[in-house]
């Protein structure tokens, strides 16, 4: 196992009704912002939770953030904090809002130039808002995590800083009663591919984090199909522990924990986000597509841990080395489906048309040595999209 440093400083409060207790996390007098989304939160009775739970507070609120949030929305979120003088932030929504909300946090207090040049040029953020988060939709970690990713035209960057960590997240299950399917099925997959980018690598003798990780998937892969199945369903009639299991699932799949000590490869994000930038799809949906095919490219470096996944996660014991890989890689891509989530960019309506303009956009964002060996160059990329059309 490597070295590493390890800290973790959000505070979880887990567990229906826990929205309840977020007075006992800002502190009293703060003035609070409230971001949130394009309006889940009023439809499903969120929004009047967290209205309840913030009386004793003076607040504000900002909505409207979009799926992948865009810079332009989040700095008038920056102009709301400078002119009401907010001194803590409160998303309550998905990824994107909690993403959105670091951003606000860290662009606030921003001393340079332009925020952006925090995504553009890894500007240093040396203070950011205090922030806690109420999550609705499982999947990015967000809430446990100093990762934030905004958009800005064709530009999708991300940043990442001790300072945008969460205080506090609140993880209530039955807020996620009312996702539509798309959005279970997306949760549960970017989950799904944030274990595999912190596992699929080369063994460095960290049994302990192996088993972390492929706990995460086994649930995944149980328990998603689960809540696919309940989707639409009234709220007396869902399974609360199916949901609360994936909840925390997604949590710890990416509040960092299981990629200390071990490789890690996020070339899967990395590749999925030009997707998400240049053809509008999905966060998910760009990793399912993705994943399938660089695990293909990719089998010669990481031939060891696929087979300890074919066998551990998938039982597969069956043939020789190639034949049991490819058995490993085909059951990925057929769970990804079998969650209502297509692996192919054709699914999509596109065409090998779109591969030059992907290449070029790894290329300007200098994409140009991803993975745990810094070996998937521009060359490697074009053949994984090209295998993904
Ligand atoms: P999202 O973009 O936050 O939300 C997707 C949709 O789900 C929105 O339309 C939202 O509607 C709706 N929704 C959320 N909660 C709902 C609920 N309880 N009931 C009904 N609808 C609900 O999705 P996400 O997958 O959580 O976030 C994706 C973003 O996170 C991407 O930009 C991705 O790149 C980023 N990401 C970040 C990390 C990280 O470590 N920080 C990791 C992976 C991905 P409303 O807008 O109306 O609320
Ligand atoms: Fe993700």
């Amino acid at each position: 196992m490597h070295n590493f440093d390890y800290q973790n400083p959000t505070r979880i409060l887990f567990g229906q009704g826990e929205i309840a207790n977020i007075g006992n996390c800002i502190p009293q007098g703060s003035k609070v912002l409230v971001l949130y989304g394009g309006g889940s939160i009023k439809a499903n009775g969120v929004y009047q939770q967290v209205a309840d739970a913030l009386s004793g507070y003076q607040w504000f609120e900002h909505g409207g953030i979009s799926p992948n949030p865009k810079y332009e929305e989040l700095m008038g979120a920056v102009d709301k904090v400078k002119a009401e003088g907010i001194d803590f932030l409160l998303a309550v929504g998905g990824g994107s809002v909690a993403d959105g909300t670091k951003f606000v946090a860290a662009a606030a207090l921003f001393e340079g130039e332009e925020p952006w040049d925090i995504l553009a040029k890894q500007a240093p953020v040396t203070r950011a808002l205090p922030l806690g988060t109420i999550l609705t939709l499982p999947a990015t970690g967000s809430e446990a995590n100093g990762n934030s990713v905004v958009t800005r035209g064709e530009d999708k960057l991300a940043f990442n800083s001790p300072l945008v960590y969460p205080q506090f997240s609140v993880l209530d299950p039955t807020t996620t009663y009312t996702l539509p399917a798309r959005q279970v099925a997306n949760g549960v997959v970017d989950a799904f591919v944030h274990v595999m980018e912190q596992y699929l690598t080369y063994p460095v003798n960290a049994p302990i984090q192996d088993r972390f990780a492929e706990s995460l998937l086994l649930t995944l892969i149980e328990e998603g199909p689960k809540a696919l199945a309940d989707v639409g369903k009234p709220a007396e009639t869902q399974n609360y522990d199916v949901r609360a299991n994936i909840m925390w699932a997604a949590t710890l799949a990416l509040n960092t924990l299981i990629g200390k000590g071990v490789p890690q490869d996020w070339a899967t994000h990395m590749i999925g986000h030009e997707l998400t930038a240049t053809l509008g799809l999905d966060h998910a949906q760009t990793l399912a597509i993705v994943l399938p095919n660089l695990m293909q490219a990719q089998k010669a470096t990481k031939g060891a841990k696929m087979l300890q996944y074919a066998e551990r996660v998938w039982g597969i014991s069956d043939g020789d080395d190639d034949a049991r890989i490819e058995a490993a890689i085909a059951k990925t891509r057929d769970f990804f489906e079998r969650m209502q989530v297509k692996t192919r960019i054709r699914d999509y309506g596109h065409g090998g048309e779109v591969v030059d303009t992907l290449v070029a956009q790894l290329e300007r964002h200098g994409m140009v040595k991803l993975g745990e060996h810094g070996d998937i160059d521009l060359a490697r990329s074009r053949q994984i999209l090209e295998a993904a059309l």
